[in-house]
């Protein structure tokens, strides 16, 4: 039942309704049963959903809402780049605490709209409930593939070389991890001229997420050169930018005879190479091999 003085679930709708963009691929967004997407172009869609949790993800009362709402479609956008998409069409649950329901919303919408805007997401949906428990938001966010197709993880050999598009470690210490910067432009840039063999994005940390690459390749293996794993002035050892997570850069895998088409608008730091059979090894300046222990976020873990 709405509440008769406007601050109900019905009116917070509306009023999320009226912040929402048309689009053009959006035949109905808010306000029906279901969002309907118009599809006249023949390509395959891309289907990713990411929930946030008060006390995990984030803190609210020291992040505040807004930084809440960006990180919950930020990280998103970043699985949307990992596979080189164009974004389209975002919906986000959220389970609202009830002393500050409705301020909470506007907040969450504050901080997803202007991520929205510039990547021309349309928020075409969701659900609304509110609780005595803790703040949750979960988005769904549906995108295109790129064009010649999307880049997997599953495509890495060896001999190829291994790339980052940006320094690591020390996101969670800092506060960095509410504002991941989504390489979306940087992805597609990649898909369009060297075209990356496997890509993924850094969420669970450099130690963690390659691995991810290499399993899915066939069960390969990695050598990273410890002097050229980019640290994060955040950060302040190599064990940091190898294990911390949440940067959202992308890691990618590309053939050596591709790597002078990488594109100079996208930043990348070398740092490593992909090997048959499976491990993971940090090699010194000396040629000197280390295991990399599986060091990542793992949820079940802790
Ligand atoms: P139903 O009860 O039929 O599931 P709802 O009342 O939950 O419908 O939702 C009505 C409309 O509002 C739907 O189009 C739904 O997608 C949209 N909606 C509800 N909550 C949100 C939200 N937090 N953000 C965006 N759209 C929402
Ligand atoms: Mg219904």
């Amino acid at each position: 039942m709405p509440a008769a003085d406007g601050s109900g679930e019905f009116d917070l709708i509306a009023w999320i309704r009226g912040q929402a963009a048309a689009h053009p691929r959006i035949a109905r967004g808010i306000g029906d049963d279901c969002a309907i997407l118009s599809w006249e172009r023949p390509s395959e869609l891309l289907v990713t959903t990411d929930m946030l949790l008060e006390g995990r993800h984030f803190l609210l009362d020291e992040h505040g809402p807004e930084a809440v709402g960006y990180k919950a479609l930020g990280v998103n956008l970043s699985d949307i780049a990992a596979m080189a998409g164009s974004p389209l069409a975002a919906f986000v649950s959220v389970a609202l605490p009830r002393q500050a329901a409705r301020a909470v919303a506007e907040g969450l919408m504050r901080g997803m709209a202007p991520l929205a805007a510039r990547f021309g997401v349309a928020l075409a949906g969701g659900d609304t409930n509110v609780w005595d428990g803790p703040l949750t938001i979960n988005v769904v966010l549906i995108g295109e593939c790129a064009p010649g197709g999307s880049i997997l993880r599953s495509g890495a050999k060896p001999g190829d070389r291994i790339y980052v598009t940006g320094p690591l470690g020390g996101s969670l210490a800092h506060g960095r991890h509410v504002r991941p910067e989504p390489r979306i432009v940087e992805a597609q840039a990649l898909a369009g001229s060297c075209r990356p063999s496997a890509m993924i994005d850094l969420s669970d940390g450099l130690s963690s997420d390659l691995r991810h690459i290499l399993e899915e390749s066939g069960g390969l293996g990695a050598v990273l050169r410890r002097e050229a794993i980019p640290i994060h002035p955040d950060a302040s050892s190599v064990e940091q930018a190898l294990h911390d997570g949440e940067d959202f850069e992308l890691c990618f895998t590309l053939p050596p005879d591709r790597a002078a088409q990488l594109p100079d608008s996208v930043r990348t730091f070398l740092v490593g190479e992909v090997v048959a059979g499976p491990g993971l090894w940090l090699e010194d300046r000396r040629g000197g091999r280390a295991v990399v222990e599986r060091g990542g976020f793992d949820h079940f873990a802790r």
